[in-house]
């Protein structure tokens, strides 16, 4: 790892902090190209469901990726800012951030050899040019030599809120309880954890999106990139 020759931010945070739509818009702003991190414990979660591989058994886990060959793409014009393709699927964001998916991804991304699979692909993917990433080590573990990077939090209540509207809006009606536990319980884990655990980078500018709207935080953020290109 080495001091990258063009411009990477790092966006961690814990869930439903609003780091997805705030990299996406930020990297729209700064005409870059995004991934959400997330994203890819999201797909081995979901390949683990479908091939009834447990959520405990690592190994398998890391063979399922490898043969499910799944391939990551930036790409501004996909409906998510990338593409993730496994066994020849695109996978959209209904699968992805579905229920089952969810209540299983934290412990999946808790496995040591998952991790490496997945930083190394991360790595792969940020060579190829200036990138915003979101995710939980991003800071710490994936791009240490980020230009810019952002521990993104907000209270519990106002992730819950969130969450919650973007998942009526999907039709799904989630009470405000028991997303709360949802989210405090995969906060837990991702704290928790031995290997890569989510916290700020000593050097990540911590902000908290609270009481302020996606636009504030988006050009909070553009200010900090301004002073450090
Ligand atoms: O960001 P999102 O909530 O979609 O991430 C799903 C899960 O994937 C997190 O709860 C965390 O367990 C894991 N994750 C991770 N490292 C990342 C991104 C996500 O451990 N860089």
């Amino acid at each position: 790892m080495s001091v990258p020759s063009h411009l990477q931010i790092a966006i961690d945070g814990p869930a439903a902090s609003g780091k997805t739509t705030v990299a996406f818009r930020l990297a729209q702003a700064l005409g870059i190209l995004y991934l959400d991190t997330g994203a890819m414990y999201r797909a081995l979660a979901f390949l683990a469901l479908r091939s009834g591989i447990d959520a405990d058994n690592e190994s398998a886990l890391v063979r399922l990726w490898t043969a499910a060959n799944v391939r990551v793409t930036l790409d501004a014009d996909a409906p998510l800012g990338f593409r993730i393709v496994a066994a020849g699927a695109e996978l959209d964001e209904a699968t992805l951030q579905s229920n089952q998916v969810t209540a299983i991804v934290s412990t999946i991304a808790a496995h040591a050899r998952v991790r490496e699979a997945m930083v190394r692909s991360q790595r792969e993917i940020s060579a190829g040019g200036p990138v915003v990433m979101a995710g939980r080590d991003i800071g710490t573990v994936v791009l240490p030599f980020a230009q810019v990077k952002i521990f993104l939090t907000a209270s519990v209540q106002a992730r819950v809120e969130r969450r919650r509207a973007q998942l009526l809006a999907a039709g799904d009606n989630i009470s405000e309880h028991q997303l709360a536990q949802e989210i405090e319980e995969r906060d837990r884990l991702d704290r928790e954890r031995p290997v890569s655990p989510l916290a700020p980078a000593p050097d990540a500018h911590v902000v908290d999106s609270s009481s302020i709207g996606v636009d504030d935080v988006v050009s909070e953020i553009a200010g900090l990139v301004e002073r450090a290109r």
